[in-house]
């Protein structure tokens, strides 16, 4: 994929050294990369989901009506936010090599704090918070590379907007509803029985 200055300008950070707030910098052979504020700020946001979808109770959970893009344009029931947590684990898990997955299951995912980190892996203070920027940097690109469906943009992932060649067309919420109402006879028969 192409990183377009539209979309990493309103993800950077104004007082970046490095990008000066565009979050481009040139790399080797011309290329054009995302500054690493911008991979840092798409790793935070994807995470502070994964807090919010992991935390909250577990009835509150919703299936919904989700628009799959691609030539037969269907749809399936799904429950997004077990999905985005299971996602949000198995590509990192993926993506990290050992010694990186293990802080971020301890810091990220169980949320231990550097001291309770540098203890349990017996490790300086200096090679945690490197470990934790790699991580930050390495997993915010793949969240946004991902193919043929990233974690990020959220939206994209939470509502079924698909990118065409024209932009976002987002799905339309109304779908959801009237498919609801639809089917209501087939509703109960969904709902989680555990
Ligand atoms: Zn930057």
């Amino acid at each position: 994929m192409e990183w377009s200055r539209s979309e990493t300008v309103a993800l950077a950070r104004n007082s970046c050294t490095q990008c000066h707030g565009l979050g481009l910098r040139l790399g080797r052979g011309g290329k054009v990369n995302p500054c690493n504020c911008v991979l840092r700020s798409i790793f935070r946001a994807c995470h502070a989901r994964f807090r919010y979808c992991a935390t909250k109770e577990k009835y509150m959970s919703r299936i919904s009506l989700e628009f799959i893009p691609g030539r037969e344009r269907s749809s399936s029931w799904g429950r997004k936010d077990e999905e985005y947590v299971a996602d949000f684990i198995l590509v990192s898990r993926r993506s990290l090599d050992e010694f990186e997955y293990q802080i971020f299951k301890y810091h990220f995912l169980l949320g231990a704090d550097w001291k309770l980190c540098c203890r349990r892996l017996r490790i300086d203070r200096g090679t945690f918070f490197h470990a934790v920027y790699r991580i930050e940097h390495s997993l915010g690109r793949v969240f946004r590379e991902l193919e043929p469906y990233g974690l990020f943009p959220l939206d994209e992932y939470f509502n079924g907007s698909v990118r065409s060649g024209l932009g976002l067309v987002p799905k339309p919420p109304a779908v959801a509803m009237i498919a609801s109402r639809a089917t209501r006879p087939v509703v109960p028969a969904l709902r989680k029985t555990a």
